[in-house]
Order: C-alpha cells, then structure tokens, then sequence
C-alpha cells in the first residue's frame, strides 16, 4: 500500500493530527492507498502558503510567457505519466479505463489551452473626456481555494489549476476525500516539472473541517468549487464572511430530447451514452430521457436490446463499459432512488439491481436501470440521483418537451435529437440550460465555456470565460 503526503508549501507533509485515511478500489474493496486526513490546522498551513507564494514568492514576478511554458512542460510530462495516472484514477473512482485515459488527455491539454492562454491576457486603453491615459489592467486575484468532487478526480483538478495557474495566481487545491489520488501525482508532477514550492498546494481530507476553512478563511480571495447543490450553498455562506470570488459548478437533472424525425440508432446510443458514461456519475449526465410519444416504445425497446453491451465490471478490464460506483454509501443512495421510483409507480424495464455475477460481489456496482412511465412530477425525475439510473419520459409536442424539460431547480446541460435543423436551433434557444447540444451527447472541449443556469451554479469555467474568473480589473488613470 502506497502511503501519500500532502503538498504544502513545496514540501510533503502529513496531517499535524497525523490521522490519516484509507482509500479502497471500489471494484473489489481492496486497499489501494492512505492519504493524511487533514483538518482546519492543514487547510490555514496551506493557505499560509499559498499567501506567501502570492505576496512574496517569484510567482508574481513570473512573466506570462513563462507561466505558460511551465503549463506546457506540465502537460507534456502528464502526457508521459498518462498510462499510469489513467490506472491510478480507475482503481480510486472505479471509470473504465478508456474513458480514464480519455480524462487524462483532456487534462493535458487543458493545461496545454490554458498554458498558451497565460501570454493573451491583455487590458485595454479608453478614451476618457479629460487630459488622462487611462488604461484597464488585468491582475491575478491571489489565493485561491478550489475545492472538486469525485467523479473526475483528475480532469477537475485540471479545469481548475490551470486558468488560477495561468493567470497568475497561487492555489490550495482540495480534492474529494474519497479520491485524491491523481490530484496528488499531478502535484508531484508540477513540483517535477518546476512550479515554485506554495504555488499549488493540495490538501487532502473532508468537506467538514479542511474543505470549509477553505470556504470561511479571510486570507483566500476566490473559491472555486464543484460539487453538489447543497454543499455549494453552503460554501457560498460561508465565503460571504470577506465576500471573496466565488464560481460554482453545481449538480444537474438534464434533459435529453429524442423527437420522432431523430437518425434512430444514433439517438438510442447517445440516450445510452448520456445516462451511463461514467457509471451516470456525471453532473451533465442525460438523466432525464424526453421521448415523443410516437417512437416511445420503439425507442425504449432498442435501448433495452443495447443494454448488454453497456457491461458492467472493474474498470481495468478491457471489455467493462460501466464500473462501479464510487462508494458503498453512494450506492446505497443510488438504489433508495430506485426504491422510491418503484413507489411513485415507475415502471423498471432493465436493471434496478446489483449483477448477479459473484467476482463483482465485493464492488459497489448496479447494473445500469432504466424507468419507463415516469412523471416529470416524480423525485426521480426532480432529483439528482448522480448514478446509472434513467428516467424515460413521453411528450406529445415541442411546447410540452420545452415546458418539461425547464421545469428543473437546475439548467446545467440538455440535448435535442432531431433532423429538423429549424427546430434544433428553435428548441435549444428555449432550453434553460448553459451546456447544450444537439444530435450528440456529452462533447466537451476546453475552448467552450461550462457552467449551469438557475441552481447549477455561477460563473463559468473552461475557456475564455475560465480565465476571466482567475482575474480582477484595475483601471488606471495619468493625469497628463
Ligand atoms: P460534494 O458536494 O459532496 O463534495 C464536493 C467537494 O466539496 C468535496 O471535495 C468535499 O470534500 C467538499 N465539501 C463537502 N462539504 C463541504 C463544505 N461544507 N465546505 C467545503 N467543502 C465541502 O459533491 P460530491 O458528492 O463529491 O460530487 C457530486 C456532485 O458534484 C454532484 O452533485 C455533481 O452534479 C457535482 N458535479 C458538478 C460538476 C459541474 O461541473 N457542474 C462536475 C462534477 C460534479
């Protein structure tokens, strides 16, 4: 068992309580790591730090250019690393490892945007009604608390390094208690490849505790978090105290809309795809199937002829197309929605159960579910269930799928299936939804920006928009 540290102020350190966590493979239960658990002590040790790399460290003196090689040197060494990082990532979360491996490139070149992004910051001159030069300037905002779930350990810590990192600021990172792994790597990496000892810390330990000092402390200037709606709340109380930055990327119940004119085939593998990448741990996972009514039943029924091919099995297995979920606790969350779906009358056509298969008997699998004669009233049409449960609904008309699909507490993302290009773009200008798309589920590039309307979140992260959120504006004024 590999037995980690914590990266704080260049050094690797355990936790002052020196308590620490075991972290197991949820396919099997075997013991994969232990991590130090850190408290509120850890978390100001690595605020301290990051303060100290940001007031008085070279990282300030850094010019753009070089932070965007470092970026590149990071990427490029991640790259290296990618065929272990993706394994490392498979046995903490439990993803297939094509879709692992997938996460580790897109982190890479998320550095690698983000890197040749640092050199394109840029203010602008105004023309003002006196004798002035006056001229906007855009600076880092300074300590940044980022804060990211479990469910692309890896990959979120890249969407949020790499923007702080390029615009110059100092970051303590906090990965999800149930995975830090990869994000630790990542942090002996960029010591490897040369970030200042304090310009990225990483702490690892809960929500309650380290991950809140991050949220309340008057010595951090932005929080950045993903993760759910719930805690996001919270963390945006509690950042209220020294009204620091705050970008949330929040959970999602998203809608995605086959109309009866959809290319077939396409729309039931992209209605497979949308629920059950990543085991429906997705926060922009198609959770919510909306159907029109004439090719309801035909629809369902090749979603349910495909459903042997979404295979479920350790991660590491080549054949495994869903792993297990991340958690025991996870899961039983998972099948009580399913309980409750049953109650409100929902109808199981596959799934609702864990596979009979016993070498998956000590993992926290499910088979992958699906409900038919949902209503958009019910929970498991409402909630968030964050697991391989899908909830298939029928509309009669555009005005009824638009009206269903809005009426969510959340917007995050929503896909409509059809070959009428008019009603695509008609339909997607209606939809209440930051992430969109249409005859395709779940692309995500880091040029474009990601973020949730209503409770999905605020801000933006990913492309231009990214760095925006890792930067303030000074307005300065010469007289002349
Ligand atoms: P979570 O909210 O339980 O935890 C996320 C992170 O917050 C973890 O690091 C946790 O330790 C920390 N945390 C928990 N309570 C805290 C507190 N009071 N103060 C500070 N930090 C705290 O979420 P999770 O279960 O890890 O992840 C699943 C959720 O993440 C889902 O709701 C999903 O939709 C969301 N998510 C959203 C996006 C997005 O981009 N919108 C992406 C991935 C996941």
């Amino acid at each position: 068992m590999k037995r980690y540290q914590m990266l704080i102020g260049g050094n690797w350190v355990d936790s002052v309580s020196g308590q620490t966590r075991e972290l197991r493979d949820p396919a099997n239960g075997e013991v994969v790591a232990s991590v130090p658990e850190a408290s509120r002590e850890d978390a100001r040790a690595a605020i301290d730090a990051a303060r100290v790399a940001f007031d008085r460290g070279p990282w300030r003196k850094t010019t753009a250019l070089d932070r965007g090689k470092l970026l590149f040197k990071l990427a490029e060494a991640l790259t290296k690393e990618a065929d272990a990082l993706a394994r490392l990532e498979v046995q903490s979360c439990g993803k297939p490892l094509a879709e692992a491996q997938f996460d580790v490139a897109d982190a890479a070149n998320c550095f690698e945007f983000y890197g040749g992004l640092a050199t394109k910051i840029a203010g602008e001159t105004m023309n003002v009604p006196a004798n002035s030069l006056s001229f906007v300037v855009r600076e880092p905002l300074g300590v940044c608390g980022q804060i990211i779930p479990w469910n692309y350990p890896l990959l979120m810590a890249a969407w949020k390094l790499a923007p702080a990192l390029a615009a110059g600021n100092t970051c303590v990172l906090k990965p999800s208690e149930l995975t830090p792994l990869t994000a630790l790597e990542l942090g002996r990496i960029l010591t490897e490849v040369g970030f200042p000892p304090g310009v990225v810390n990483i702490i690892t330990g809960p929500g309650a505790g380290a991950g809140e000092e991050l949220a309340e402390s008057p010595h951090v200037d932005k929080v950045a978090f993903t993760g759910g709606t719930v805690t996001g709340r919270k963390i945006l109380l509690a950042s209220s105290g020294n009204l620091k930055k705050v970008t949330l990327e929040l959970g999602g119940k998203n809608p995605n809309i086959v109309f009866a004119d959809a290319d077939f085939e396409a729309a039931v593998d992209g209605a497979l795809f949308g629920a059950f990448a990543n085991q429906g741990e997705v926060c922009s996972a198609g959770s919510r199937l909306l159907v029109e009514r004439s090719i309801h039943d035909r629809l369902v029924a090749g979603m349910v002829e495909k459903i042997p091919r979404v295979k479920v099995g350790h991660g590491l297995d080549p054949a495994t197309k869903m792993g297990p979920l991340v958690s025991a606790a996870h899961r039983d969350k998972v099948e009580s929605y399913i309980r409750i779906g049953v109650e409100e009358g929902a109808r199981l056509v596959c799934g609702g159960k864990r596979p009979a298969d016993p070498a998956l008997a000590k993992g926290h699998f499910l088979e992958p579910t699906i409900f038919v004669d949902v209503k958009p009233s019910m929970r498991i049409a409402r909630e968030e269930i964050f697991g391989p449960v899908l909830s298939v609904i029928p509309f009669d008309t555009e005005e009824e799928a638009i009206a269903i699909a809005n009426d969510s507490e959340y917007g995050l993302a929503a896909a409509v299936w059809t070959k009428n290009l008019t009603r695509a773009h008609r339909v997607i200008r209606e939809l209440r939804a930051g992430i969109t798309w249409v005859n395709t589920y779940h692309p995500t590039f880091n040029e474009m920006p990601w973020g949730g309307y209503k409770q999905s979140g605020t801000g933006r992260e990913l492309g231009l928009y990214g760095i925006e959120a890792y930067l303030e504006t000074k307005q300065v004024n010469i007289n002349l």
